[in-house]
């Protein structure tokens, strides 16, 4: 996959538009929740797993360099953090794992996403596209967005990244927090992106795959699950460090909707889906669970 870290692209789609971390808190319908049909993954079973995935390591899995592993394993000694750097090694390794992934997946080929560190100096500000609201982003900006015109763009506002390790979530205070939490939010957003390809490669080709609704929480619940399968491959590269499985179910589930809101899932929802990625490692079965449609168009089963 190729990356391009601040660059405009030319190449228009028309495609899903904006996605958010967090939840707008405006009165949305009720969506009937979703039940789980796989037996495979049963509350029980689930219950009694450890904070860490069972499946056995990926074979002959290449550890990255030792200042990749360093970057990502950073952040409870109280050392300085370098934000910025973080989130793109983050970003960065997501990318790896998601050629892999598009490598071994037939129909699909390399995409591309651009991803904003705002509040840098090279990109003080970033105003989303008018599609996705036309909004200019700083570095405080209360939200992360993935936007899906052009190539795909992932939106990082560094210093509300960087309150993460201070406690300040989006907000929230979810009781662990820190580097894990911040890569979750990295890699829920990455989600939205591959959603995106998938969609778009897939049509192209003349396989349509059914798009999610407005407000469809299965198009968060999917993202969480895809956040769960790169944080599954970071287990076994050495980047989870005592703690980190706490901080990426506190966020997940401080970022879940409140009572009356369903636009992207409850927190048990959210956890639960982030689970199904970590626990299987296996993007396959994100959209298997989570988007129905997709499976039956891309013959997975
Ligand atoms: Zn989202």
């Amino acid at each position: 996959m190729r990356l391009v870290v601040i660059s405009m692209k030319t190449r228009l789609r028309a495609r899903l538009l904006l996605a958010a971390i967090v939840g707008a808190a405006m009165g949305v319908a009720p969506v009937a929740e979703a039940s789980s049909t796989d037996a495979a993954f049963s509350p029980a079973r689930m219950s009694s797993l450890p904070s860490q995935p069972t499946p056995p390591p990926p074979e002959e899995e290449e550890l990255p360099e030792a200042e990749n592993r360093e970057a990502l394993r950073s952040s409870k000694s109280g050392g300085e953090i370098n934000v910025p750097r973080f989130l793109s090694k983050v970003t960065q390794d997501a990318d790896r794992v998601w050629v892999d992934y598009f490598a071994q997946t037939p129909g699909l080929e390399e995409p591309f996403v651009t991803y904003h560190l705002v509040g840098t100096t090279q990109e003080p500000t970033y105003t989303l596209s008018r599609a996705c609201g036309g909004a200019t982003i700083d570095t405080d900006h209360k939200n992360a967005y993935y936007c899906s015109t052009g190539e795909g763009d992932i939106v990082l506002p560094v210093n509300t990244f960087a309150r993460i390790w201070q406690g300040d979530f989006f907000g929230r205070a979810p009781k662990n927090t820190g580097d894990f939490a911040a890569a979750f939010v990295v890699v829920h957003e990455f989600g939205h992106h591959i959603q995106d390809e998938i969609l778009k490669q897939y049509n192209e080709r003349g396989v349509p795959v059914p798009n999610y609704k407005r407000n469809d929480k299965n198009k968060e619940l999917i993202a969480d699950c895809f956040a769960g399968t790169w944080a599954f491959s970071a287990y076994y590269k050495g980047f989870v460090e005592p703690g980190d499985y706490d901080e990426a179910i506190d966020s997940v589930r401080a970022i879940g909707d409140p009572p009356g809101v369903a636009s992207h899932g409850t927190p048990d929802e959210r956890q639960a889906a982030f689970e199904e990625g970590y626990n299987t490692g296996e993007p396959t079965r994100c959209i298997i669970r989570y988007w129905p449609g997709a499976a039956a168009a891309l013959g997975l089963s």
